[in-house]
Parts: C-alpha cells; structure tokens; sequence
C-alpha cells in the first residue's frame, strides 16, 4: 500500500488555508474528476475520493487539527474507514451541496440522474415550434393562437419510490480488486437514476406517465421581430415526469417574404418604376406601404437612381422606440415594344437638345447621390 498523500498537498492548499480556500480547492479538483465527466476512468474516480477524503477531514476544526498534530494516524477511521475509502455515495450525500446552486452536472446530465440526492426535480423538456408571420403582423405586433403537441401526466400515472435503489437513484456494487473489496456506483438500471418508478401506468401513456396531447396557446409578437429570431414562453413546453416545473415553448420566428417591400434590418425597400413622361413632366404616383398606400410626388426632370425616404414607414424597433424608414428607389421605365406612331414621336424627340445628356445633366452621378441620400 503506498503511503497516503498529504491531505494539503492533494488540495494543493497551504496548510494556513481558510476554510473558505479548502472548499474552492475542493469545489474545483471535484468537478475536474466528477464521475459523471470521467466515465470509465478509475484514476479520475480515485482522485475524486482522495480529494472528498482529505476535504472531509480539513473542513472539520476537530479532524484538522488532530490531522495537523499526528498526520493520518490523527484521522484514522475518517473519510469513510478503512483502505477503500470513502465511496461516492457518502461522498455525494455529504458534500453534495459543494456544486451549490450552480451545480454545472445538472445542466449537464438533466438534474434527474441525481434525482435521489435531494437535487432539484427534472424540468420538462422543451418544445420547439416556428411561426410564420407577414410583414404586416411584424409591423404591428400580433397576438397568435398557435396549436402543438405537449406532453402531460396521464390521468392516473402515479409514482412510488424505485425499490431497486430506493429512490437514490445509484446502485452500489461491491466488486474484489487486489486492494480488496471495492464499492462502486452506478445508475440504477430500474428507474435510470429517477429514484422513482411509475406505479400505475395508464394505457397509452410512455414509461414516464407522460400522454401526448393537442394544445392551444396564444402568444403575443412584440413588433419589430426579426426571421430567425426565438421567443420563448416558460413554463409552456412538455411536462415533467419527476413533478418538477414544466419545459419551455421556443418560438422560431419565420418571416414571410413580403411581395413588395424588402426588408433590410429595420428599413423597407421598395423598387419604383415611373413612366418616362412622368420623369420629364412630374407628377404624383402612389406607391405601397405597410400602413398602406401613399402618395409620392415626382419632380420634373426627375433622374433614374434618384432614392426617396419615407420616415418612420419602416419596421418598429423591438424595443418599441423609433422606427425605421421606407426608401423607395425611383426607376424609369423605357418602354419594350412601341407602335410605329409612338416611334415617330420619339424619333422626333432624339434629336431635341434638350434630350440629349450632356456633361451638364450629369450635375449629381451616382454617387453624389449616395451622399445626398444618406446624409439627409
Ligand atoms: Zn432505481
């Protein structure tokens, strides 16, 4: 037997340590060689047990300090007794509590799998739907019923304790090694590690109690969502089987693609295409907006490319201040097919000077637009 390791030197503290530094030594070496992260490794699983071991004595005034005076001789009997130590479910049902509120095997391993040691009951899983919505319900904000499966405890499934493992949801195996006998622990293979099984299980319910059923919920879309976006509503998602609270219902936010308007974060776009007379003369168009149909006015002499802004026509912002704009990109249609009468009008018009683009009619290009557009 090779001599034990200073209790100290395992935690890698000093022997001044407060009692506060020896349980975040603990906390630490205890969730580098959690089993339940180890599996299948036995220097991990020992290593786990001599730090239980040495934190088991040193967090207690009397045993440290009779450690601290004669060694493991002081102690002897301590952390569980003899040579095999202490085994994991001492270890769990003493310092369990050194994970505290932020265990990370809960969120890990589904928090029942410790079911018996007086963790928190398994939260029901969570369901995921998509919802379709327009541009318009975006806009606005909108209240939808929507219609899913969830699971339920069935009417009748009652509970009793795992007799395998009595609620503990662990077994313990004694197995002989050249150390001797060994204790191990494993989930028990009756409930899965719930502590619980299911006494009466209704017809059609699964090995949980748990029924399928059709449910209909409304959920409220605050305007300014966006595709891709996940609203989740709590409590809304499958039950859980071990009485804990309910999963939750993720929303996925598809958007429908507006025939129109084109979204960009919270601006719409929209393409507009104005006749050629009405480019050179002016005049009034009426284009579509998500609150519905508006008049633009279209200068004379009005050149393609040219960018409108529609303040406060765009998508809300989520955050219910502001909106964004509409802009509204001007075209000029050139007609594709004309009759031999209308050719002749044009025909006339080629030659007209003032038809003609000069170096002078090129007074704002392309990109001084731009920089019009966005500065104002
Ligand atoms: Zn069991």
């Amino acid at each position: 037997m090779a001599a034990k390791r200073d209790y100290y030197e395992i935690l890698g503290v000093a022997k001044s340590a407060t009692q506060d530094e020896l349980k975040k030594a603990y906390r630490k070496l205890a969730i580098k060689y959690h089993p339940d992260k180890n599996q299948g490794d036995s220097s991990a699983e020992e290593k786990f047990k001599e730090a239980a071991q040495a934190y088991e004595v040193l967090s207690n005034p009397d045993k440290r300090s009779a450690y601290d005076r004669f060694g493991h001789d002081g102690v002897r009997g301590a952390g569980g007794g003899g040579q095999g130590g202490m085994n994991m479910d001492d270890i769990f049902s003493q310092f369990g509590d050194i994970f505290g509120d932020g265990n990370p095997f809960e969120s890990f391993f589904g928090g029942g799998g410790r079911g018996g040691r007086g963790g928190r009951a398994a939260a029901g899983s969570n369901i995921r739907i998509k919802l379709k919505l327009s541009l318009e319900d975006i806009c606005k904000g909108v209240e939808k019923k929507v219609k899913y499966t969830k699971k339920k405890a069935a009417p009748g499934a009652k509970f009793g304790t795992c007799s395998t493992c009595n609620g503990s949801g662990m077994v313990s195996r004694v197995s002989n090694t050249f150390l001797g006998p060994m204790q191990t622990s494993s989930t028990c293979p009756s409930c899965n590690g719930l502590g619980r099984k299911l006494e009466n299980r209704p017809a059609g319910s699964d090995a949980q109690g748990l029924i399928n059923e059709e449910v209909t919920t409304s959920i409220k879309i605050p305007a300014g969502v966006q595709n891709g976006m996940q609203l989740s509503m709590r409590g809304h998602g499958n039950e859980s089987p071990m009485g804990g609270p309910d999963g939750d219902l993720i929303v996925l936010i598809e958007e429908i693609e507006h025939p129109q308007l084109k979204r960009e974060n919270n601006n719409l776009l929209y393409d507009l295409f104005i006749s050629f007379p009405t480019a050179a003369l002016g005049g009034e168009v009426e284009i579509p907006t998500i609150d519905g149909k508006v008049k633009v006015k279209i200068d004379a002499g009005t050149q393609g490319g040219k960018m409108l802004r529609l303040r406060n026509k765009g998508v809300p912002e989520l955050n219910g201040y502001g909106r964004g704009d509409q802009l509204v990109q001007i075209n000029i249609y050139t007609p594709k097919k004309l009759t031999s009468e209308e050719k002749e009008l044009i025909k006339k018009l080629e030659s007209s000077e003032n038809f003609i683009p000069s170096e002078s009619h090129k007074e704002k290009g392309f990109f001084d637009r731009m920089k019009d557009f966005f500065a104002g």
